[in-house]
């Protein structure tokens, strides 16, 4: 089956009511037929349902589109995408374990990794992620995890996974990979060597910023002990959200290649504009890694990143002037959004390590959403006009 045809029809069974639609299962535990029944469901000898922290039929249906969409064999979804990323890492490593990991992260991801691992033994050593010589100098033996997001929120950093994951198996590591600029329509990772995919889900698999959502996608083996961490510890999806992101994941094609072909649009616009500086984005031949997004990606996402002439404050004059666009802390929206990172997003990033992932004061990030493109180019370039004029 192709894509759309897995994420409309991998639905669950219907119930005895026939329902052409999923129901919402709102139920926070599930009745045993007896003791025995009880007994074979809790020591695993028997499937079945137990509680919602530990699955739900709205979770599992969500989890095995997920898992035909991108590859896996099995997976865990958890209520927010850092639940994801963290769940990711602690089920999986222990105290006195070394993640290498690019440079280019969302921001509470790098500070979980520099400001709360640490506390429990887990080291992080950060490389340039575009960089394969970096990779091979710090992927060392004994290396436990690379964990790497590609296209990488906000610089739009544009990582080889093949070639990564082949110098990361080399020396042991598992290989994890945050999907959630790409969605699996973009990009599948663990075809291309990935061991684990996490997802915010609350981004393009929602699309329309109503709720928070994360998944973790692998093999049956590592998945288990990812799971039996998040069922032990508590992240685990509301069956409402699992409902809503399963029925999104219905159009997620349709909104992607919208969001990609408008994305491209505004990037070539911007890119022949006399105020921006320069413009990033993937599917243009002018970005570094463009041969590599090419052949990676099925095009080149959502996500436009530009540095405005004028810096800071013409910045600041930028995002006051929108009409249209939203100024918040979202991406992968139905409507278009406009960020600054370096005071909003990654704001408790070191400085240091905020320009050396390319976060200058002057970038400003838009996720292009699904309004007609000449209207989302008419907004901006009024933004530009009120930017200049001091
Ligand atoms: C937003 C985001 C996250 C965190 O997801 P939440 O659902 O907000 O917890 C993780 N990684 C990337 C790349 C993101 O953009």
């Amino acid at each position: 089956m192709n894509f759309e045809t897995k994420a409309i029809r991998g639905q669950m069974d219907r119930t005895q009511y026939h329902e052409h639609s999923t129901p919402l299962f709102l139920t926070s535990s599930f009745v045993f037929d007896d003791a025995e029944h009880m007994r074979a469901l809790f020591a695993e000898e028997q499937d079945g349902l137990i509680y919602s922290r530990f699955t739900n039929p709205n979770t599992t249906e969500l989890i095995g589109k997920l898992c035909a969409l991108e590859g896996a064999e099995d997976g865990v979804a958890t209520a927010t995408g850092m639940a994801a990323v963290f769940g990711s890492i602690m089920g999986l490593l222990k105290s006195g374990d070394r993640i290498v990991a690019s440079h280019s992260l969302f921001g509470s991801t790098h500070t979980l990794l520099s400001s709360y691992l640490p506390r429990w033994g887990i080291t992080t050593t950060f490389v340039d992620g575009t960089d394969l010589d970096a990779w091979q100098r710090a992927l060392v033996l004994g290396t436990a995890m690379v964990l790497l997001e590609t296209p990488s929120n906000p610089a739009l950093d544009v990582i080889d996974i093949r070639a990564v994951a082949d110098m990361a198996h080399a020396v042991g590591a598992l290989v994890n990979v945050d999907n959630c600029f790409c969605t699996p329509y973009l990009q599948t990772p663990l075809a291309l060597g990935a061991d684990i995919v996490t997802h915010s889900a609350t981004k393009y698999i929602d699309g329309q910023g109503r709720v928070l959502g994360g998944a973790i996608l692998g093999n049956r083996e590592r998945i288990r002990e990812i799971y039996l961490f998040c069922r032990n510890s508590g992240p685990s999806m509301s069956p409402f959200n699992a409902w809503l992101l399963s029925k999104s994941l219905e159009t997620l094609q349709l909104r992607m290649d919208r969001h990609c072909s408008s994305a491209l649009a505004v990037a070539q616009w911007l890119e022949q504009h006399p105020s921006v500086e320069r413009v990033r984005y993937p599917g243009l031949p002018s970005f570094p890694a463009y041969q590599l997004a090419q052949r990676q990606m099925r095009a080149g996402g959502g996500i436009v990143s530009f540095v405005i002439r004028g810096g800071l404050e013409a910045g600041r004059r930028f995002l006051d002037a929108r009409s249209m666009a939203s100024l918040t802390a979202n991406l992968g929206d139905s409507r278009t959004i406009v960020t600054h990172p370096a005071s909003t997003t990654h704001s408790r990033v070191p400085m240091e390590a905020r320009l050396a992932a390319g976060i200058t004061d002057g970038l400003v990030r838009v996720s292009v959403g699904l309004e007609h493109p000449s209207d989302i180019v008419a907004d901006l370039e009024a933004c530009f006009a009120a930017a200049m004029k001091a």
